[in-house]
């Protein structure tokens, strides 16, 4: 198709909600957006040429009832392909999703090396994106990438644990240059992209503002996401809360940060675990807690206990109606809820306002949020991604 969409808005918003709900027909469609019956008309018309949208016409009632029955509409078979991606410490997750939610192949793994400078990570990371889009059929329109650190317009700064200090990754084209024409880079925090994922598709579907703490091996991350519309949170540096300013040394600066006694490190020090920097150490002490093994168990249940005194402050601090443990926190919901619980009602705002805990029900919801957000990106510009435009179609539409 080489003339403009002429709806772009109400293009995008109906691809989004294809996308988020499935199959719909036309008319359900049309309310759900609250637009005008021509404006969807015209968005079906333009999504149909793009080959995003097909449309299913129904069998002819034959039941006498009135009017004609409305088109179904379903995101394309062969449509759009993003590459999710997920850059943690020793080693990067990827997974290609089609347009519609559903997942293309197994996720990939590919290692990171935490002495490389990020652009070679990046430039390695693109490479086995596009590896992995070829073999998807569909047009590649997007990769997303979640890391640590603090990631502000585009930007990523002190992801201490990938040995990043300040890396321009979407601002200065550090990962599109590496991409082909229509191919969009985004970048956002790993919990803001597990708070979007968790909100939408798992355990804070239609909760109000949702507070999601996440660990990996090393660190404790968190995001918030207030009330409304979900989009990518406020990424929250949980994990260097201070519980002991007479602890040990963390390598923020300060002294007796939360994820020094909550996090994969910790678990692994209070099993009596040698830590040799492999993350499967953590899910087998988590595996082996959850079969009843006293030292693990016990281990389990003291890395909660600060997990929880970390959490009643936050609460005390953000007020969210929910908060969600996601990644190997999540299995301490299950195995060590009394304790989370007891310490989470330390919290004077948790009490008044009831604040549920529960265990995340994404499997790889860092990968599930990025899916979602190179999407989004994609649902703002669909027409220009597949004219085979130079890729400069930003998230912030700059
Ligand atoms: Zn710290």
């Amino acid at each position: 198709m080489d003339r403009p969409v002429r709806r772009p808005t109400a293009v995008g918003r109906l691809l989004e909600l294809l996308h988020l709900h499935g199959p719909l027909t036309r008319a359900e469609a049309t309310t759900s957006l609250g637009l005008a019956r021509s404006v969807v008309g015209d968005a079906v018309t333009d999504l149909a040429e793009l080959g995003l949208v097909v449309v299913r016409q129904p069998a002819p009632s034959r039941t006498g009832g009135r009017g004609r029955p409305s088109p179904v509409l379903l995101p394309a078979p062969d449509g759009p392909v993003v590459v999710a991606a997920h850059v943690g410490v020793g080693a990067a997750r990827l997974r290609v999703v089609r347009l519609g939610g559903e997942s293309v192949g197994e996720p990939a793994s590919l290692p990171v090396d935490r002495t490389a400078p990020a652009e070679r990570t990046l430039a390695e990371l693109a490479a086995r994106a596009a590896e992995l889009a070829r073999g998807a059929g569909g047009p590649w329109v997007g990769l997303a990438v979640g890391t640590g650190g603090m990631v502000r317009h585009g930007v990523v700064r002190s992801a201490l644990h990938l040995g990043w200090t300040t890396e321009p990754v979407q601002a200065e084209d550090l990962l599109a240059r590496h991409l082909p024409p229509g191919v969009t880079a985004s970048v956002a925090h790993e919990c803001s992209l597990a708070a979007l994922a968790e909100r939408r598709h798992g355990a804070g579907r239609g909760a109000g503002s949702v507070l999601v703490l996440a660990c990996e091996h090393i660190g404790i991350g968190g995001a918030l996401l207030s009330d409304g519309p979900a989009a990518v949170g406020h990424a929250l540096e949980a994990g260097h809360l201070v519980v002991d300013d007479r602890g040990p040394q963390c390598p923020c600066g300060q002294r007796g940060c939360l994820e020094l006694f909550a996090d994969g490190r910790a678990l692994l020090r209070e099993a009596g675990v040698a830590d040799t920097g492999d993350a499967a150490l953590v899910s087998d002490v988590l595996e082996r807690a959850a079969r009843g093994e006293p030292r693990p168990l016990a281990a389990a249940r003291r890395v909660a206990e600060r997990l929880g005194i970390g959490a009643a402050s936050l609460v005390n601090v953000l007020d969210p109606d929910l908060v969600v443990l996601t990644g190997p926190l999540r299995a301490l919901a299950v195995l060590a809820r009394e304790q989370l619980e007891s310490r989470l009602a330390d919290s004077l705002v948790a009490r008044v306002d009831n604040t549920r805990l529960t265990a995340g029900e994404l499997h790889e919801p860092v990968l599930s949020g990025a899916a979602d957000l190179a999407f989004d990106v994609f649902f703002r510009a669909p027409s220009n991604a597949l004219g085979g435009n130079t890729g400069q179609t930003r998230p912030d539409g700059g």
